[in-house]
């Protein structure tokens, strides 16, 4: 038996609402079978469609293809059809195996609200986010040695998200400035450090950084 049905209650709307992607009929009548079965302490009961489309109300025929549609998502198993109606078995979210439940103790980090700049605390996850690479010109650079850089410069906006920090050689920091982003590629283009593809493909990535795209692993283990 359940011992709380806070917890049913929670784990219908955190879990099995939007993991099988119930819509809002199929809500409505799962706890409409839910009540009159486990509220009840019995696990089966019958169900007329009449009385169902009546009390909800929608038609017989869209209780009946709610009702398949629930069964198919295991929400409920209806275990026999007779003149009485349908016996249907209500599954609880927590006697379906197939739902994905986190871990409780693992603390919510807001990503969008890191600072990846000040402390360098992120280096790692910015490094692996451009395959170790500078984000200016693709030299090779390590976590000791790279410098953080914003790409709209700080003096523009004060902006240590991760849409705005990137890792780059000490060369491609010192030589940006408050240069834009864009004009600076250009430089590095003209100074053959990228070529042509290079190029196209480094304007891509910036604004897939830009727009939030590519999000940092923050935890990811190196070895
Ligand atoms: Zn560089």
């Amino acid at each position: 038996m359940e011992s709380s049905w806070d917890s049913v209650y929670a784990d219908i709307e955190d879990l099995l609402a939007p993991q099988l992607a119930l819509d809002t009929w199929e809500r409505t009548l799962y706890y409409h079978l839910l009540r009159h079965t486990r509220l009840k302490g019995i696990a089966s009961a019958h169900f007329a469609v009449g009385p169902l489309s009546t009390g909800l109300p929608i038609s017989d025929f869209k209780v009946r293809e709610v009702l398949r549609s629930l069964d198919a998502k295991g929400c409920i198993r209806i275990e026999d059809r007779s003149r009485h109606g349908h016996l249907i078995h209500v599954v609880l979210p927590s006697e379906l195996p197939v739902l994905v439940r986190e871990s409780r103790e693992a603390p919510d980090i807001d990503i969008e609200a890191l600072d990846f700049f000040s402390g360098r605390r992120y280096v790692e996850a910015l490094l692996a986010r451009q395959d170790d690479a500078c984000f200016y010109c693709l030299r090779v650079i390590s976590p000791e040695s790279c410098e953080l850089d914003h790409l709209v410069p700080q003096a523009e906006r004060l902006d240590n998200s991760f849409r705005n920090v990137v890792a780059s050689c000490h060369n491609c920091n010192k030589a940006k400035g408050s240069t834009s982003v864009v004009d600076f590629f250009r430089t590095r283009y003209r100074s053959g450090l990228l070529s042509e593809g290079e190029l196209q493909s480094r304007l891509a990535v910036l604004a897939a950084i830009q727009s939030g795209e590519l999000v940092p692993d923050i935890h990811r283990l190196r070895g």
